[in-house]
């Protein structure tokens, strides 16, 4: 059988390799305290819960759903991003439901890349956008992010002739891997360069709900004119902890919303209704779980990064996110330091690398890591150093 070109260079999903190591070793009997994955351990809200029973109930929910989502989702979802950000959509061209948002992230491409045509990636970056860049036949362009700029990517430098060919702009903040985050004045910036160049500006914006001390991150959509150029990718996965219902959702510059509906009503047949009722509980119904579930991670925070910062790893206290991005310790690289971890005091980690060549040096924990584990957790890497090889590769 001959598997197409496409997918025979294909590496399996970051996390797959990740969860398959330590499932080999907690089949020997190893413990293991894994924060390398963002799937936030707290359960969804019960009054979500409940409109699922609910819903699961009326066999009007049993039938195919339409691909352009219940017009209801699409009403909840403009009336929240006017509530949250003041920023107006028009519900039937400006709204689209995912089945996750990692489902549209991967699939805008195919609506915007023809073979040879150039996507601007982060490096560091949501392997995704690459990704589905390279199933169109499209090349990604990686713009670094680096820590001295704020792990904001820096445009001035792209040659004209990349320029020419560049399609899709990729941001994403709050940003994983690196738990940074961008203001509206670096949106401004970004939907003048797009206008400047007639580029589609995709915001993938999972985290601008699970942030700390107060701070609100904007919306992409919030700068002025970013609808002429820009669609923004957001979630219910970490804003209501409904990762396994997979749900999320495309709004924006209508064009583009419009040629991901057209792809998608070809390919798939829409989000379960009921899934969808989940979601319209979710965005009109009480708002608490919010804060309190943000309560829960920045406590995690701030017991990693006093941790990390005590066995002389040097950390980024983000703002915002499920993600704490931790420089290696000398003499090591990210693959070294995140398998020593592993073998040596049971605690997995996302390697940097993982994310791009840009995340080479650091490895990144993940908050959603339930306390009684965060603690062991927290007390074997104390104890790191005292396990730490007496040979320091190079
Ligand atoms: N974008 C980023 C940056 C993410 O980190 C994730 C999930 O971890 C997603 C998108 C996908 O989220 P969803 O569950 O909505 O597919």
């Amino acid at each position: 059988m001959k598997i197409a070109r496409r997918i025979e260079g294909l590496q399996p999903y970051l996390f797959v390799e990740i969860n398959k190591k330590i499932a080999e070793k907690r089949a020997k009997g190893e413990e293991i305290i894994n924060f390398a994955v963002g799937d936030p351990d707290i359960p969804t809200p019960p009054h979500i819960i409940e409109s699922l029973c609910q819903a699961a109930q009326d066999p009007a929910n049993h039938r195919y759903p339409e691909s352009a989502g219940l017009p209801e989702l699409r009403q909840a979802i403009a009336e929240w991003y006017k509530k949250r950000f003041d920023v107006t959509l028009d519900p039937a061209t400006e709204v689209l439901p995912l089945i996750g948002s990692k489902e549209g992230i991967g699939h805008i491409a195919l609506c915007f890349i023809d073979p040879g045509d150039v996507a601007l990636v982060p490096d560091p970056g949501y392997p995704v956008y690459a990704l589905g860049t390279q199933m169109a036949g499209g090349r990604p362009y990686y713009l670094s992010l680096k820590e001295e700029n704020g792990f904001l990517p820096d445009f001035r430098g792209i040659k004209d002739f990349i320029l020419d060919k560049t399609r899709i702009l990729w941001i994403n903040y709050p940003n994983n891997p690196t738990g940074a985050v961008a203001g509206l004045d670096f949106f401004k910036l970004v939907v003048e360069f797009a206008k400047k160049h007639d580029i589609l500006v995709c915001h993938d914006g999972p985290y601008t709900e699970v942030s700390y001390d107060g701070y609100q991150p904007p919306s992409l959509l919030q700068a002025e004119g970013a609808k002429d150029v820009g669609i923004e990718f957001h979630s219910f996965s970490k804003s209501y902890n409904m990762t396994g219902w997979r749900i999320g959702m495309a709004v924006g510059n209508a064009v583009a919303i419009g040629a991901l509906k057209t792809f998608k009503s070809n390919i798939d047949s829409g989000i379960p209704q009921a899934i969808q009722r989940m979601a319209i509980a979710a965005l009109n119904g009480p708002q608490s779980c919010i804060p309190e579930h943000n309560a829960v991670y920045q406590r995690r925070r701030d017991l990693i990064c006093e941790v990390l910062t005590n066995i002389g790893l040097q950390v980024n206290v983000p703002k915002a996110s499920l993600y704490v991005w931790a420089k290696v310790p000398e003499g090591y690289n990210s693959v070294d330091f995140a398998t020593e971890l592993l073998d040596q005091i049971g605690v997995a980690v996302t390697p940097g690398v993982g994310y791009g060549r840009g995340g080479e040096g650091y490895v990144r924990f993940s908050l959603t890591i339930p306390d009684v584990s965060l603690v062991k957790g927290l007390s074997k890497l104390s104890g790191w150093r005292n396990t730490r090889r007496l040979v320091v590769k190079k």
